[in-house]
């Protein structure tokens, strides 16, 4: 076509692409004229690439390019830009920071269900149920089944209950007509049931540390200011100053959701928006009503959108829309929901900062509480990190006067925190000739539970019947083919299950090893499944039910489980970490962790970390009502120092002491950390391959001077999946200044192609 310079056409304009497909580098594309007027940074797109079109979206539109002989835009997509400015600029830092293509960081900020949207926004038929008046209408087993399905979804897309219920429109418009249901095509604000299930919540009198704590996060809200007005363009100039970032240390039941409730209410009077992060596992109903039913009525009634991933993608696109068109002012969810388009946001709250869901373990592998920090920083909005165990990071943030501090230490509604004894399972296993699941003082303690009508909850952290099968004749231990693990027998399945990568066999009734053959098989270890079977046969009358993965199939299982306990209709309550979290029950006198030190042994520098704080938020379970709560903690190793302070609910003695640690190690929160892993399936190419990468290594990240380069060395967990791993570990104070150096050097090294590079920066498993 042209000689082969740089495109520089008057008035044209050229719309520089990120494409789907990840190439870590954008390309530059002509607006049509016809399209133009609509091209905004944001936009997603439809673009030529190669012979086929590929979906993309526009980062910038510029007027020249470096590129010759541009190609045009085939197609825009969707109504409005996806991406707003402020999210763009994310998602770019998420790529330097993390290290990962823009492209894949783009991926992380939009939902699946909005991104594939290829022919844009179509507004869709609903069908709603509505509240029955009168006899019930008689239905045909057809209309019966269609029926039971809305019930349970309240609202669903019509082309969602076409595929799930295997129905016609026609049967859907019968429904219709004996007014069981309503088909729209708007979308409306207003759910017309939220009223029906969720009563309305007015704000409660706080007290004196709740009140100080909200009246300095008000102080800063109202430094930012009010936002745009509705209808307005949402403001793009970055902030004048610094936000404060708030660190919000409160004990379990302190109330710490009320502040977070007052404090969304300011942001809502100064027409602000609001995100709050819960961890996936504690997005419970429980959860988002609390929010829903303050923020249902009143003068600041706001709509709240819930984000997270057991949506269906419809309800889930739907759910975006209505926070990016401005309707939804309040962003509820997990993770992913850091980057929802909330207009003018004032500010975003990270409850239980300290867990580890909010790390992404896949590319990119951002941290939801980082990214958090630095999106309140650039678009102005006040970050509130709560937790009542903060992550030794955020606290020593806070000690360092990055963030400030404020601290509930006492329960809202002044309950005492529980009496937390802590049992020497060695003393127990000599007393009792044998080490029983049931130490003396925990087994009086249910007994007079069941007694006094009060509830117990029972804590192990590993599901399973047993965590091994062992034959005592030739010492055959049953491996997973895939991995460096022991098999865990199912009993209820009948199975042996690989809890790394999902292998599962038929459970043998004898040594499998030919040469032996020993019926007398041993299962050794315990889990979840056993120490429920045990309850039941120790207590012959309590009324237990057990909550782990294995127990929840269905999406309601949760949800059942937990309505049982808390009417009564279960006594003992047994689980893994899923009832550890944010539950309320103030039936609840009784807490007993049954291995308290079973994750304090693994290579892993946090590890006395995550038991800290496992056991306080366990305890916390406890005696949330008017009688006071008592703990049973069984412990192998009972002095360990994470046991110690929890047992006495002292954050800051158990902080003290392991900071000495990290100092000495310069491990995090000291330094920061970035975890390389080389896997392959062969193991001395891995370890080949490891060797060579540190030597590249050392020359690349020679400027940092206060660089340590470990490793490698096989991972905790050799093998996993069929891969081989070797970890190379990184520690540095300047991380932005080591990705800037390695992001480059990783992505020209050449690797075998059967080898795999992945890079972690502030790595939270280290397995
Ligand atoms: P946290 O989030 O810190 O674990 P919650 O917000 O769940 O604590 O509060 C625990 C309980 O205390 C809840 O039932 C809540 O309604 C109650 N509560 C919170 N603040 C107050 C208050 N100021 N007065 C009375 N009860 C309160
Ligand atoms: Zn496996």
């Amino acid at each position: 076509m042209d000689s082969g310079g740089p495109s520089r056409l008057a008035g044209l304009v050229i719309a520089r692409v990120a494409l789907d497909i990840a190439l870590r580098k954008e390309f530059d594309y002509l607006v049509p004229a016809e399209l133009a007027a609509e091209a905004e940074v944001g936009r997603r797109v439809k673009v030529p690439f190669g012979r086929r079109d590929v979906l993309g979206c526009i980062v910038a539109l510029t007027e020249t390019s470096p590129h010759p002989n541009l190609r045009p835009i085939t197609q825009l997509l969707g109504h409005q830009s996806q991406l707003t400015p402020q999210v763009l600029e994310l998602a770019r830092w998420i790529a330097s920071y993390y290290c990962c293509p823009v492209e894949t960081a783009l991926k992380s900020v939009l939902p699946d269900a909005v991104r594939k949207e290829h022919d844009g926004w179509r507004e869709r038929l609903t069908v709603r149920i509505l509240p029955v008046r009168g006899d019930f209408p008689k239905l045909t087993a057809r209309q019966q089944e269609l029926w039971n399905i809305l019930e349970e979804w309240r609202e669903l897309p019509l082309q969602e209950l076409l595929r799930l219920a295997h129905t016609t429109t026609e049967t859907i418009r019968r429904l219709e007509e004996k007014g069981l249901v309503t088909i729209g095509s708007e979308i409306s604000e207003r759910d017309p049931y939220a009223a029906d299930v969720i009563l309305p919540t007015d704000a409660l009198t706080l007290n004196p540390d709740q009140a100080r704590s909200l009246e300095e996060i008000r102080g800063a809200l109202d430094l930012i200011g009010p936002g745009p007005m509705p209808g307005g363009a949402p403001p793009s100039a970055p902030p004048a100053k610094p936000t404060p970032a708030f660190l919000l240390h409160g004990v379990t039941g302190s109330g710490k959701t009320e502040v977070y409730l007052q404090a969304i209410t300011r942001c809502l009077e100064l027409g602000r928006g609001a995100i709050v992060l819960v961890p996936e596992i504690s997005l419970t109903p429980q959860t988002v009503e609390r929010f829903k039913a303050r923020f249902n009525h009143g003068p600041n009634r706001a709509l709240v959108a819930v984000l997270h991933s057991h949506l269906s993608s419809g309800e889930r696109h739907d759910e975006w829309h209505k926070i990016r068109q401005g309707r939804a002012r309040i962003a509820i969810g997990a993770r992913s929901a850091v980057f929802a388009p909330v207009h003018a946001l004032g500010l975003v709250v990270v409850d239980e900062e300290h867990e580890n869901s909010y790390k992404q373990e896949e590319s990119p592998r951002y941290h939801a509480r980082d990214v958090a920090v630095v999106r309140g920083q650039r678009e102005g909005a006040v970050v509130v990190l709560g937790s009542a165990t903060p992550s030794l990071e955020s606290y020593y943030n806070a000690k360092r006067g990055k963030y400030r501090l404020l601290e509930l230490p006492c329960r809202a509604d002044n309950a005492k925190l529980p009496v937390v004894r802590v049992i020497d399972l060695r003393n127990e296993s000599r007393k009792q000739k044998g080490l029983q699941i049931f130490s003396h003082p925990l087994r009086e303690a249910i007994l007079q539970r069941l007694e006094r009508h009060e509830q117990t909850m029972l804590f192990l952290n590993r599901r399973g019947f047993s965590t091994s099968l062992q034959c005592p004749l030739c010492g055959f231990v049953a491996g997973c083919p895939n991995c460096s693990v022991s098999l865990t027998y199912h009993r209820h399945k009948q199975k042996l299950c690989c809890h790394v990568c999902g292998h599962e066999e038929i459970a043998p009734t004898a040594c499998p090893d030919p040469k032996c053959r020993n019926p007398g098989i041993r299962y050794a270890g315990l889990g979840t499944e056993r120490l429920e079977d045990a309850l039941t046969k120790q207590f012959p009358k309590a009324r237990v039910a057990r909550m782990d993965s294995d127990t929840l199939k269905k999406k309601e299982d949760y949800r059942r489980i937990l309505t049982d306990f808390r009417t009564g209709k279960i006594d003992i309550l047994v689980g893994t970490q899923m009832i550890a979290k944010g539950l309320h029950f103030p039936n609840v006198t009784l807490v007993g962790i049954i291995h308290a030190d079973l994750g304090l042994h693994i290579p892993d520098f946090r590890a006395g970390e995550r038991t800290f704080q496992l056991l306080t938020q366990v305890s916390g379970r406890a005696g949330r009502g008017d009688v006071e709560g008592e703990v049973f903690v069984q412990a192998f190793t009972p002095f360990h120092p994470a046991i110690q302070y929890a047992r006495r609910h002292d954050f800051q003695g158990f902080y003290d002491q392991e900071m000495e640690f990290r100092e000495q190690l310069r491990y995090p929160p000291i330094a920061r950390a970035a975890l390389i892993t080389i896997r392959g399936r062969n193991e001395e190419k891995v370890r080949l391959t490891a060797d060579h990468v540190r030597k590249e290594l050392e020359k690349t990240l020679a400027p940092l001077t206060d660089i340590i380069i470990a490793g490698p060395a096989p991972a905790p967990l050799l093998r996993a999946e069929t891969y081989y791993r070797h970890q190379i570990m990184l520690r540095t104070r300047s991380m932005s200044r080591l990705a800037a150096l390695v992001e480059p050097m990783l992505a020209q090294l050449p690797l075998p192609d059967d080898l795999k590079l992945i890079i972690d920066i502030d790595p939270v498993n280290m397995m």
